[in-house]
C-alpha cells in the first residue's frame, strides 16, 4: 500500500501524532511524508529519521502560514498525480479542515479521529468514535484514496533513527490563496491536552476546602473561586512533577475556576493519556466520554460511591487537599525532583 502522511506543524513544531501516523503508514507499506511550509530542512530530516521512504516538500514563502486554500490545492494536485491509496493526517484543527477540503477535491470520503486501522483482506477498516464516543463504529471507505485523520497517541510513535537521511522531493506549489495571515496571538487553546501523556484533572471538589481562609473583602462567589484556585495550584504542582497537563470538569470551568481550554468531556476535549488522575470529579457520563480511553485512571474523591470509581483502576477515598500534596511529595522523592 502506498501511503501519504501529512506532517502537521506550527512554525516548525511538529504535532507528535504526525510521527505516529508515519509509523502507521510504514506498517502498511511504503510511506511518503508530505511537508508544507517554508524552511523545512529540520522537519524533512526528522521525517526521514522517523522512517519516511521519501519526503515530498512544498517549501515556499507562500506556504509560510497555514491557510486552507493553498495547502488544500497543493495537496490535492500532488495526490491526483501520485495516486496514493491512503492519506493520513494527525487529527488537529488544521487537518480537519484540510482533509475535508481535499476529500471534496479528490471526490472521496474522510474518516476522522480514527484510533484503529485494520488492513487485512485488501480493505482498510477504520474504527472511530461516534455519538460523543458512546458508540465505536467500524467503517470502510470505498473511495480512493482513503483519507483518515488519526487520534493522537492511539498508534505507537516509531523510534527515530538518526542514521537515516535523504533529500526531499520538491512539490509544485499552488499558491492561489484567498486569505493572508496578519499575525498570531496566544489563545486559550494553547493547552494541549490531546498530546499529554499524563493529565491531572480537577472538578468542583477543588473548591471544597472550608478550612482555607480567603483574603478579606471577597463575596461568596469570589471566595469559592479563590478556594478553587488554591485547589488547582495543588493539581498543577502534581501535573508539573509528572510532566503532565491540567484538565478540568465542566463544573470547574462553568464555576470560573479555570479556562474552558482545560475542559475534558463531551463538550470539551477527548483525551487518551497513559495516566489520568481525576481529583474531586464525580464521573458524570459527559465527563467519562472524554477520558475513558485513558490507559490508567486514578480517582481521588471524598465520596466512596462516586461513579468515577467505576472507571478507575485505582481509587482513593479521601480529601484531595490532603491526598494530592502527599502524592506530589511522594512522586518528587521517587522521581528525584
Ligand atoms: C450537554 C452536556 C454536556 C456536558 N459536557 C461536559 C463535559 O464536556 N465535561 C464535563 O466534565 N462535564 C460535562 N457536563 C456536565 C456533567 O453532567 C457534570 O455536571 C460535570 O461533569 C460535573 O462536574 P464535577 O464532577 O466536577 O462536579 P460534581 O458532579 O459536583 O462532583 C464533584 C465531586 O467532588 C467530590 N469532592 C468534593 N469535595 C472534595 C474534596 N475535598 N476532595 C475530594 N473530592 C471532593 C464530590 O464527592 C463529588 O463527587 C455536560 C452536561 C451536559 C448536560
Amino acid at each position: 500500500m502506498k501511503t501519504f502522511v501529512y506532517v502537521d506543524h506550527f512554525k516548525g513544531e511538529v504535532q507528535p501524532a504526525s510521527w505516529e501516523a508515519l509509523g502507521l503508514g510504514k506498517s502498511l507499506g511504503s510511506v511518503s511524508a508530505v511537508v508544507f511550509g517554508s524552511g523545512l530542512d529540520a522537519i524533512t530530516k526528522a521525517a526521514f529519521e522517523y522512517g519516511a521512504d521519501e519526503v515530498l516538500a512544498a517549501d515556499d514563502a507562500a506556504l509560510t502560514d497555514f491557510r486552507a486554500e493553498p495547502y488544500a490545492a497543493t495537496l490535492a494536485a500532488l495526490a491526483s498525480s501520485a495516486s496514493p491509496d491512503l492519506i493520513l493526517f494527525p487529527t488537529t484543527a488544521r487537518t480537519r479542515e484540510l482533509a475535508a477540503m481535499i476529500g471534496v477535491d479528490l471526490n472521496t470520503g474522510v474518516l476522522t479521529d480514527v484510533f484503529e486501522l485494520d488492513a487485512s483482506d485488501n480493505q482498510l477498516v477504520a474504527t472511530r468514535p461516534i455519538y460523543e464516543g458512546k458508540v465505536l463504529e467500524k467503517v470502510v471507505c470505498s473511495g480512493k484514496p482513503v483519507i483518515a485523520t488519526i487520534r493522537a497517541r492511539a498508534f505507537p510513535k516509531p523510534e527515530a533513527d538518526s542514521g537515516k537521511s535523504g533529500t526531499a522531493t520538491k512539490v509544485e506549489v499552488k499558491s492561489d490563496a484567498l486569505t493572508e495571515v496578519k499575525g498570531y496571538s496566544a489563545s486559550e487553546s494553547a493547552v494541549n491536552l490531546g498530546d499529554a501523556g499524563v493529565i491531572v484533572s480537577g472538578g468542583r471538589g477543588v473548591s471544597n476546602n472550608p478550612s482555607l481562609q480567603p483574603p478579606a473583602g471577597l463575596d461568596e462567589k469570589q471566595v469559592e473561586i479563590w478556594r478553587a484556585q488554591q485547589g488547582f495550584a495543588l493539581i498543577t504542582e502534581l501535573a508539573n512533577v509528572l510532566g503532565g497537563a491540567v484538565g478540568a470538569s465542566r463544573a470547574a470551568v462553568d464555576g470560573g475556576y479555570i479556562p474552558y481550554s482545560h475542559q475534558v468531556g463531551q463538550t470539551g476535549k477527548v483525551v487518551t493519556p497513559d495516566l489520568y488522575i481525576a481529583c474531586g470529579i464525580s464521573g458524570a457520563i459527559q465527563h467519562l466520554v472524554g477520558m475513558r480511553n485513558a490507559k490508567l485512571v486514578v480517582a481521588i474523591n471524598k465520596d466512596a460511591d462516586a461513579p468515577i470509581f467505576k472507571q478507575a483502576r485505582y481509587g482513593v477515598v479521601g480529601d484531595l487537599f490532603q491526598i494530592v500534596p502527599a502524592l506530589t511529595e511522594a512522586f518528587k522523592k521517587k522521581l528525584g525532583k
